[in-house]
């Protein structure tokens, strides 16, 4: 799942894992649970999250290589915030071999990637993304909380580094048949539906 900060690449995630049956993959949820817990990879991991920038490709693609090779990932997977570099994206490559990738981009301006991320909240427990209507999380009852990176100055940041290191890697997908664009400004439900009827259409799995 690609696509800007604010896109809606965690909220699409969370839903089209439950409605398959496939574990979510979410890169910057392991980061942030690693932050949390203080490990060593959550303390060097912090400053760079809080500043908008990218953690090293080598951290991101062990951790993506060993989450990869559990059991619950071997019918399939969804991949959130990975992967955000061309090494990454090659990486990637490598550890599927021969299954197939389906790669949705989803797409939106940039003045609506601002207005979501300014107004976002997500749970400080599950992780999950949050509905403006929410008043605590909905999937566990945690409190709902504001993320750091999601402050003025750093969006602007992430999104810097987005153009600058994760666009490109849209262009390294792009001429691959599995390759979809889905509009990421209609409702969540309608990118929900598109995104199934994309992936649908390529693996033939039940949208
Ligand atoms: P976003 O809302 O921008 O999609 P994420 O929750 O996916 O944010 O990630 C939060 C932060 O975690 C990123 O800004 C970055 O610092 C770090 N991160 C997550 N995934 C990766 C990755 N694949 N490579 C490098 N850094 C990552």
């Amino acid at each position: 799942m690609l696509g800007p900060p604010g896109a809606g690449k965690g909220t699409q995630a969370e839903r089209f894992a439950l409605k398959h049956g496939v574990p979510k993959i979410s890169t910057g949820d392991i980061l942030r649970e690693a932050v949390t817990a203080a490990t060593p990879l959550g303390v060097a991991a912090k400053q760079v999250m809080d500043a908008g920038r990218l953690v090293g490709d080598d951290i991101m693609i062990g951790i993506v290589s060993e989450r990869l090779s559990r059991e619950d990932a071997r019918a399939g997977f969804v991949l959130d915030g990975f992967p955000r570099t061309v090494r990454q994206a090659e990486a990637l490559d490598g550890m599927l071999g021969s299954q197939p990738l389906v790669v949705v981009d989803i797409v939106g301006p940039e003045e609506l990637l601002l207005r979501r991320l300014a107004s976002r909240r997500m749970c400080a427990t599950c992780g999950h993304s949050a509905l403006p209507e929410e008043q605590g999380c909905s999937k566990c009852g945690g409190e709902l909380v504001v993320r750091i990176d999601d402050s003025a100055g750093i969006v602007l940041e992430r999104l810097r580094v987005y153009t600058e290191q994760t666009a490109p890697i849209v262009e390294f997908y792009r001429g691959r048949p599995n390759f979809r664009a889905i509009d990421g400004t209609a409702t969540p439900e309608a990118v929900a539906e598109a995104i199934c009827a994309a992936v649908a259409g390529v693996t033939g799995a039940q949208a």
